[in-house]
């Protein structure tokens, strides 16, 4: 049976430990790092991210600002509040939580956010200083996987990795980090020629597709290490619903080396890693020496 590799427990771990640093900060320089999240409109799944986000960034110290505005509201509305965001020296991160409405354009909303605190590293800057290894920010969701992949193996030089999706949110970054590890990376997506053959091959999988459980048991190559980015809710035959990943658990766990769980995986690390950001981003914007996650 594959090692469980606990996502919440890492990220509790990094929160504790962000607070000591965060705590470090204000008695040393006085600074305290400030988050806004903004919200638009009613989407259940978005509110509830929002209010973990914020809850969570208050039990370590950071003030964290919430804008929830109406499904109505209009771009330039939003657009002039990022813009004073972004001037608002008390606010390090600022994070919009997608999707938006869809008579607003998401992607030049997300490119009005001062690199400097796109703290969920989508601005075309931060996706350059990512594929270039500049110092920007780099999107929270692959950043926690490379974490507790670099927390199993140490070292991932060498290592033959596949990343199965190619979004711009998790496949294209989660690519960039490994490469940046030296990993020899494959990404596999919907057009890939037997992707099963393609996954075998790899001693890291990262499943990031949004198909509930595609990846099965005899994709992956014995003892290889599992990271099932996906969250799915299906419905179950006694006509409840659960959350499932893109991996089927079940047949993988009794494969692979070492597997990530899905809820309590990859999802818990996010939400640490935005934190982290948050963190980052205060210390650059005041000059002050990153503490290490
Ligand atoms: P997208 O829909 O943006 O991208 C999915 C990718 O998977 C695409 O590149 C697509 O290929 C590929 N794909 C789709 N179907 C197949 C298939 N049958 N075989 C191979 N590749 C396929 O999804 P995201 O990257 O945004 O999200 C992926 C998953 O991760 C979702 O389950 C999402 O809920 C979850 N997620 C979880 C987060 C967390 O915090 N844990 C955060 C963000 C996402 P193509 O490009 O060819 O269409």
């Amino acid at each position: 049976m594959a090692h469980l590799i606990d996502g919440k427990q890492f990220a509790a771990k990094l929160r504790k430990k962000m607070t000591g640093q965060i705590a470090s900060m204000k008695a040393d320089h006085n600074i305290v790092p400030g988050l806004a999240v903004v919200l638009v409109g009613e989407d259940p799944a978005s509110q509830v991210y929002v209010r973990s986000k914020g809850k969570q960034a208050k039990e370590c110290g950071i003030t964290s600002i919430e804008h929830k505005l109406e499904d109505t509201t209009s771009e330039e509305f939003l657009l002039n509040l990022i813009s004073d965001m972004n001037k608002d020296p008390a606010i390090n991160g600022i994070l919009v939580q997608l999707p938006l409405p869809k008579h607003i354009n998401s992607a030049k909303v997300l490119e009005a956010i001062d690199p400097a605190k796109d703290v969920d590293g989508f601005h075309p800057i931060n996706v350059g200083m990512l594929s270039t290894g500049g110092e920007g920010m780099i999107p929270c969701t692959p950043l926690g996987s490379l974490m507790m992949l670099q927390d199993y193996h140490g070292d991932l030089t060498g290592m033959k990795a596949v990343v199965v999706g190619r979004s711009n949110i998790v496949g294209k970054p989660m690519f960039n980090l490994l490469l940046q590890q030296s990993c020899t990376v494959t990404v596999a997506h919907s057009r890939t020629k037997n992707i099963e053959a393609v996954v075998r091959e790899a001693d890291i999988v990262v499943a990031a597709v949004g198909v509930p459980e595609l990846v099965k048991g005899d994709w992956i190559k014995p003892g290889a290490t599992v990271i099932d980015v996906g969250i799915n809710r299906i419905e179950t035959p006694e006509g409840k619903t659960k959350l499932v990943g893109d991996v089927h658990f079940e047949s993988a766990e009794k494969v692979a080396g070492a597997i990530t769980p899905v809820p309590g995986g990859v999802g818990p690390m996010t939400i640490a890693c935005l934190l982290y950001n948050t963190m980052v981003a205060t210390c650059r914007h005041n000059g002050v020496e990153v503490p290490a996650a």
